[in-house]
């Protein structure tokens, strides 16, 4: 039966293919079939995963009992080894991979889920209890499992649309070296970080669906239509034909685009525009460069950390910051600090362990910094020594006081001092900059503007935090409004304030890459914009075709309103000459 599911399409185009149902964030497996050929192999994998889990085991055993920790880390340690060595998990699945030809990880969850049931029907509580254990020991299974893929992938990722409850930004992440065709998922905010880095794989993506993941079945032909918010389940030859046709029309108007590539962005009336890239991973410059960036305006360093054990070291982060330097050819690359906490958590870091009440309102990006000064020196140290190689600046995000920027400029003097003690060479000039993410931001921006080289506005969070709505939550997304009044005459008055003192200013936030709001954003006078690189060549194109007297014009009329509907109106108005 064909059916249509609505959502918010957080990634444009068009994508046909079959569905591949992805199961809870925390256990995210690819589930796929293998031939006959291949169930050896595959049972071998578990086997050696298996192994490679006892080990563990062991060693951490080994660790407990010759320290000295309590000694129920030991006995935790084996009820952790008997569930392992239960044929429950160790026999089943096997047999499952031979009998349902399906690859290691899902039939593990398989047995997953019949365990869980069955804890769910026992009475006494300290046994029913055990069933966190068991969701343990196959996370680590499963952990080993995906570190080491099997030969065997899904037979076309290409044509592959991942269905998915809900993914952390740490799990989406993760689908960055796939193919796949499109990504949907029941929950999300336009956004959010899961939204976001879906939009980086360059794929389209729906998400806030509400039950794609129940309603659809494995296999299933989808059209994902990220530009209209659609996905058609089950489309009938007619309309799959039509899709045909515009997905062809949209290669066309791509290749077009793609001429713009070296083409400076100037406006009609001769204004000079930077159009720069966000990145979450040193691999996204290719695509960066493709679309011809003029630089990098915000690295967000904290993708570093997820999809990993331990930390990443001072030598290990240089590498990542160095390679984008140098990649960049002296053009700038802003390397925010890391922005942990709320919706991106790292397990085992002091702090964010705990669930907080408010995770957004709680230890996040410089706070957490600030709280975390070890951590955040070795980013620091590991930034200047990049800056070497090219033109590093830093930008420290979601600041709300003077207070925080101060903090940040001694601990960034005295990670500059550790490294002249070790005469280690760094650029001594590097420019430091702010996020401008929280009203209190834009309302004290004097101080700022008179602390810091340069601003960046954080238009995601700055919406979140002045409207009070969750990015992440799809439940409020249509009081997420880019275009409140409120909204609008912040970033205008971060924008004239610091053009006021001549301190340069961007918009890194999702609206820079927004064709709707180009204009409006050259109207009240900015000349930076920072975008995911997909959007690149759509805002040049843009603002090509742009004059600023003409939109500033507008934008002075937007000044003298707090109604919606006019402000909506006036919007139209920049949009259609
Ligand atoms: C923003 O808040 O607009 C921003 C660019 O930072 P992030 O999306 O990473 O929070
Ligand atoms: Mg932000």
């Amino acid at each position: 039966m064909s059916f249509v599911l609505h959502g918010i399409g957080v990634s444009g185009g068009i994508a046909i293919g079959r569905a591949q149902l992805i199961s809870h964030a925390t256990l995210e497996v690819a589930h796929y079939s293998i031939t006959p050929e291949q169930v050896s192999g595959e049972i071998e994998r578990l086997t050696q995963a298996l192994h490679a889990v006892q080990k563990e085991l062991e060693t951490l055993h080994g660790a407990m009992t010759s320290g000295d920790a309590p000694a129920e880390f030991g006995a935790f340690l084996d009820v952790h080894w008997m569930i392992l060595t239960d044929p429950t998990l160790h026999e089943v699945p096997k047999r499952t991979i031979a009998e349902q030809l399906c690859n290691a990880e899902w039939a593990l969850t398989q047995q997953l889920g019949v365990l869980i049931e069955q804890f769910d029907m026992i009475e006494d509580p300290y046994l029913r209890e055990r069933k966190a254990d068991v969701v343990h020991v196959v996370e680590r299974l499963l952990k080993v499992l995906m570190g080491k893929p099997g030969a065997v992938r899904p037979t076309a990722e290409e044509h592959t649309i991942l269905v998915a409850h809900d993914l952390s930004p740490a799990d989406v992440i993760q689908f960055k070296n796939h193919h796949f065709a499109a990504f949907l998922t029941d929950l999300g905010g336009v956004t959010s970080h899961t939204a976001i880095v879906a939009r980086s794989l360059n794929v389209p993506a729906v998400v806030a669906t509400h039950n794609a993941r129940t309603l659809i079945r494995e296999n299933e032909m989808l059209i994902v239509d990220g530009g209209r918010n659609v996905v058609i389940v089950n489309p009938d030859r007619s309309v799959l034909a039509e899709y045909r046709l515009r997905q062809d029309e949209l290669e066309l108007e791509w290749q077009k685009l793609r001429r713009l590539r070296t083409t400076p962005a100037t406006t009609l009336d001769d204004h000079k525009v930077e159009l720069m890239a966000n990145i979450e991973l040193p691999d996204d410059l290719e695509q960066s460069l493709e679309n011809g960036a003029t630089g990098v305006g915000l690295f967000r360093t904290e993708f570093l950390f997820l999809n990993r054990d331990g930390l990443p070291s001072e030598d290990e982060q240089f590498e990542a910051y160095r390679a984008v330097a140098a990649g960049m050819k002296g053009q700038p690359v802003t390397i925010r600090t890391f922005d942990l906490g709320a919706d991106k958590h790292k397990e085992g870091l002091d702090g964010l362990t705990r669930v907080a009440p408010n995770p957004a309102l709680g230890l996040r990006a410089i706070r957490f910094c600030l709280a975390e000064p070890r951590l955040f020196l070795t980013q620091l140290r590991a930034i200047l020594r990049a800056s070497r190689y090219g033109k590093v600046k830093i930008l420290l995000p979601m600041l709300s006081s003077v207070g925080e920027i101060e903090q940040s400029l001694v601990l960034i003097a005295q990670a500059k001092e550790s490294l002249r003690e070790q005469k280690v060479r760094f650029d001594s000039g590097i420019e430091v900059g702010g996020m401008i993410e929280i009203p209190a931001a834009v309302l004290s921006i004097d101080a700022f503007t008179s602390r810091l080289d340069f601003l960046s506005i954080g238009t995601n969070d700055l919406i979140q935090y002045t409207l009070g709505v969750d990015r992440s939550d799809e439940a409020v997304s249509q009081l997420y409004d880019a275009l409140h009044p409120a909204v609008i005459r912040l970033i205008d008055l971060a924008i004239s304030a610091a053009t006021k003192s001549a301190t340069p200013i961007a918009v890194c936030g999702e609206m820079a890459g927004d064709v709707r709001f180009t204009r409006l954003l050259l109207g009240m006078g900015l000349t930076n914009f920072s975008m995911h690189p997909a959007h690149l060549l759509t805002i040049k194109q843009r603002v090509l075709t742009s004059d600023v007297a003409e939109a500033k014009a507008v934008v002075a009329r937007m000044r003298r309103t707090d109604e919606p509907v006019k402000l909506t109106a006036l919007l139209t108005k920049l949009n259609t000459h």
